[in-house]
Parts: C-alpha cells; sequence; structure tokens
C-alpha cells in the first residue's frame, strides 16, 4: 500500500466539484484515509508550496490558494502517487488527456482542480503538514 495527499483546489470547490471529483478518485480505487475542508492562509499556502518560491507564479499561486475552502485529503492504494498523477492529468488542462481530472474539471493552470503529491518524500511532507498521526490510523 501507498499513500499520497490531494487538495482539491479552491476553483473547483467553488464551482461545486467536490463530489464529481471524489467519485472520480473512488473509481479509481483510491481509499480516503483522511479528508478535511477547510481555509488556507496566505502564509499556510506558501508553506505548503515552498518548493516553487523562487517561481515567477508563486504570489498568484498562494493568492489562488487562500482565496477560498480546500478539501485536503489523504489517499491510499498500491502505487497511489503515481496514480494520482496519471488521473490527474497534465498541470495545465489544455493539456490534459481525456478522462482525467483537469480536463474534467480544471479552468486554467493556475485554477487547475487539484493537487497531488509528486514523489515519496513530498507526500510525506504535505501529508505531515495537513494532518496528525492520530488522524491517519
Ligand atoms: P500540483 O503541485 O498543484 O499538484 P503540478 O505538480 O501539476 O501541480 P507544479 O509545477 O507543481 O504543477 O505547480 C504547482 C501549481 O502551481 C500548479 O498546479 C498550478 O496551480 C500552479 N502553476 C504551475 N505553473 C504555473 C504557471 N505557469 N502559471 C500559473 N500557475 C502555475
Ligand atoms: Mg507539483
Amino acid at each position: 500500500m501507498e499513500r499520497t495527499f490531494s487538495i482539491i483546489k479552491p476553483d473547483a470547490v467553488q464551482a461545486g466539484h467536490v463530489a464529481g471529483i471524489l467519485s472520480e478518485i473512488e473509481k479509481a480505487a483510491f481509499q480516503i484515509v483522511a479528508i478535511r475542508k477547510m481555509s488556507l492562509s496566505k502564509a499556510q499556502a506558501a508553506g505548503f508550496y515552498a518548493v516553487h518560491a523562487q517561481r515567477p507564479f508563486f504570489d498568484s499561486l498562494t493568492t489562488f490558494m487562500s482565496s477560498g475552502p480546500i478539501v485536503a485529503m489523504v489517499l491510499e492504494k498500491p502505487n497511489a502517487i503515481a496514480d494520482l498523477r496519471k488521473l490527474m492529468g497534465a498541470t495545465n488542462p489544455a493539456n490534459a488527456e481525456e478522462g482525467t481530472i483537469r480536463r474534467k474539471f480544471a479552468r486554467s493552470i493556475e485554477a487547475n482542480a487539484i493537487h497531488g503529491s509528486d514523489g515519496e518524500d513530498s507526500a510525506a511532507f504535505e501529508i505531515g503538514y495537513f494532518f496528525a498521526g492520530y488522524e491517519l490510523l
């Protein structure tokens, strides 16, 4: 078994796509280990995306991620990290394959509906950023 971390981003929550995205995730055989609807401050969003601090889009990204409620979750299945990235589709929805969550639900390269950890180290950091051990049994 492997765990990954995912966020339904503010654009998708605001547009009423939470159930649609969770349905795609469950159809793809992920178990939801933990889930929480919440809002991020700009500083909390900056801490989460700290690896992107030097990118030109960082200020806009952290403003967007703190613009409204998100749904944070820990997902589990064999090969969860790579399988979620595949189910999400390309960062830019214009390049996302048919059948992917971003193709269906994303609006733009920034407002792209969903986040998924990109490797084992980032999954461990991101799960720990949002959830305590007692919530992950
Ligand atoms: P995520 O980390 O959210 O799962 P990703 O791994 O597909 O997405 P990253 O390169 O890690 O893409 O970028 C993080 C996020 O920053 C993107 O999902 C998107 O919301 C935003 N972003 C990435 N590139 C751009 C860009 N060129 N312009 C604006 N926003 C961008
Ligand atoms: Mg990323």
